[in-house]
């Protein structure tokens, strides 16, 4: 596996960002947020139905699992668009963006 090593046209940093790169960090994070959702809507279902007589047990991991899988399936379709916002909106039609000086390009050196 090679490794191509990109700089910014304008400040030498290595720390340049492609749209894809973006896109997957943004889907990443969605998928993360997705799941913490579903989580906490589970956790405070509980916590209520519990609440006078609190469970030893804590939280049925798998109700858990499904509640966080169902959000992150549920919200799929906005985590696509904002993924297909942030790379229209930071990237501006340039492939790469430069995360120390903001600049955008379509080439490295
Ligand atoms: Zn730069």
């Amino acid at each position: 596996m090679t490794t191509v090593t990109r700089h910014c046209l304008i400040c030498g940093s290595r720390v340049l960002i492609s749209r894809e790169e973006a896109g997957g960090v943004v889907v990443v994070l969605g998928i993360f947020a997705g799941l913490a959702r579903g989580i906490r809507r589970v956790a405070r279902t509980q916590s209520k139905e519990t609440s006078s007589a609190k469970s030893e047990a804590g939280l049925p991991e798998l109700e858990v699992c499904l509640a966080g899988v169902n959000e992150v399936s549920a919200s799929k379709d906005s985590v696509a668009s904002f993924r297909d916002d942030v790379i229209r909106h930071h990237f501006v039609g340039q492939q790469y963006l430069c995360l120390r000086c903001g600049a955008r390009q379509n080439r490295t050196n």
